[in-house]
């Protein structure tokens, strides 16, 4: 949905949602800049400049508004997804450090610097180092305001390599030092160990119906719902390769249209990561409005079947997501279970400090690689399927996959069907969640599904053009529906 530069002044002036972190403006007599929906007093149009990013608008030297907060803005490229300068600022964005060179990434994405460089630019008006360091500043502003972590552990948490390093950088864009800045939000978080971020959203945001969705997944003693809230527990590789485990907890905010993420102080060190990947596995960034504009017809075939606000849940753990759903397809639920259980309990990292229902990390794929046949039949599996958690275990890790903003999802989703020998239809439906790839619907998957699919059943391939590239939301919605009758 391209928002003409000629329509952003009415566009801030509607403060509509929708247009949220579409786009900043800069107001030039405060030298402040905001997000669309800003409260504060509406400047005159030609005291307004408007920037395509946060960056850009950093660049020319604005800073961030204190009552609207650009650094919580939903982000805006879910659809522009399968662009190189996309994929990049996804991956800065999750680095959690400094360290990053940006010829690695172009190495990664097989293209020069100066390419990358050029389409940077053109995506987002900054060059990569720009945008990384903005990212770098809003993360500190973020903890500032939210956390009573030390000055220290923002710089470090926010991918500063040293205090000295944060505190210039930080007075010389925000003109005030980290300290005064923090006095000046009027910080009244009273836990110093508390880490509570927010994820701004463009509402509504049909929460129950995601928390229903996990609920029905979830994994005993790796995910747990309680309190209106979904909790479960993360292993992650750090940059310099230590593992880092803990629990992380999800929830609607009060009086904000936003999720709270709460971490795990063990897990500060890969908060980036975990911010990038809870906005993706609660599809945070979506624009309800143009996706609900194009799922519209749903209503029409069978009334109230595709709600405002309904999100694609995703998956926090690809390999563990696709030991579940692989061994779904081969063995019952009552089964899977059991042969979960062993894993988890056997090979999962026990939480040190663990929240009642919290327990262990699912196992990552290189302990499962290590394990021999006859340790697992010892522990109650069968050879077949000792077997076929190895071999998960040993393709997910030769195979150079690209779950997360693959280039080209379609070339991955293929290559999933072919390694773990599904059929095409089997693939996309593991997709739909474990890449968050919001254009995929197959009938053949919803077949014990209430709605009446053969109302739909010629018109199919008409409607899934229609609903591209969200044909995903579509069948999400339908999967609430059982769910709902359910609850
Ligand atoms: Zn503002």
């Amino acid at each position: 949905m391209e928002l003409e530069l000629e329509n952003w002044y009415d566009a801030f002036k509607s403060k509509d949602s929708k247009f949220d972190g579409r786009f900043f403006v800069g107001v030039l007599s405060t030298g402040i800049y905001c997000r669309p929906v800003c409260k504060a007093r509406l400047p005159k149009q030609e005291n307004t400049t408007f920037y395509q990013s946060a960056a850009a608008a950093e660049r020319d030297g604005f800073r961030p508004c204190l009552l609207c907060r650009p650094e919580l803005a939903p982000h805006d490229y879910l659809y522009e997804r399968g662009s190189l300068a996309n994929k990049a600022a996804r991956i800065f964005d999750e680095q959690c450090s400094d360290g990053l060179n940006i010829s690695e990434i172009a190495n990664l994405l097989q293209c020069s610097d100066r390419h990358l460089r050029r389409l940077f630019i053109k995506e987002y008006g900054v060059t990569p180092l720009q945008y990384l360091q903005t990212r770098h500043l809003l993360l500190a502003k973020n903890l500032l305001t939210d956390t009573k972590l030390s000055i220290l552990e923002v710089a470090l948490a926010s991918g500063f390599r040293s205090l000295r390093s944060f505190n210039e950088a930080f007075k010389k864009h925000y003109h005030l030092a980290p300290l005064a800045f923090r006095k000046k939000t009027k910080n009244d978080i009273e836990t110093t160990s508390q880490i509570t971020l927010f994820l701004d959203y463009r509402p509504p945001y049909r929460w129950d119906d995601v928390l229903a969705y996990f609920k029905k997944k979830a994994l005993v003693d790796v995910e747990l719902i309680k309190d209106n809230a979904y909790w479960r527990t993360v292993g992650f590789y750090k940059d310099n390769h230590e593992y880092v485990s803990g629990w992380l907890c999800v929830k609607q905010a009060t009086k904000r249209n936003a999720l709270t993420l709460t971490i795990d102080e063990k897990l500060l060190d890969i908060l980036p990561l975990l911010l990038m990947r809870t906005r993706l596995v609660f599809d945070i960034d979506s624009q309800p409005d143009f996706i609900f504009a194009k799922l519209n017809s749903l209503n029409t075939i069978e009334a109230n079947t595709f709600k405002l606000g309904t999100r694609l849940p995703g998956s926090y753990d690809a390999f563990e997501t696709l030991v579940k759903e692989l061994f779904k397809k081969y063995y019952s639920v009552k089964r899977v279970a059991q042969l979960l259980k062993i894993i988890v309990e056997n090979y999962g990292v026990r939480l040190l400090e663990n929240i009642t229902g919290l327990n262990y990390t699912f196992p990552l794929p290189e302990k499962i690689v290590s394990l021999s046949l006859n340790e697992l039949i010892e522990q109650g599996f069968v050879e077949e399927e000792a077997q076929l958690l190895i071999s998960i275990a040993t393709k997910f890790l030769s195979q150079n996959f690209d779950f997360d903003y693959a280039i080209n999802p379609l070339e991955e989703i293929e290559k999933i069907a072919q390694v773990f020998d599904l059929t095409l239809a089997e693939a996309q439906q593991i997709s739909l969640h474990l890449m968050c790839w919001p254009d995929i619907f197959i009938a053949s998957q919803l077949n014990n599904n209430k709605f009446n699919l053969l109302a739909i059943e010629n018109d199919l391939e008409k409607l899934k053009k229609e609903w591209h590239p969200f044909s995903s939301y579509a069948m999400i919605s339908l999967i609430n529906k059982d769910l709902n009758k359910e609850r």
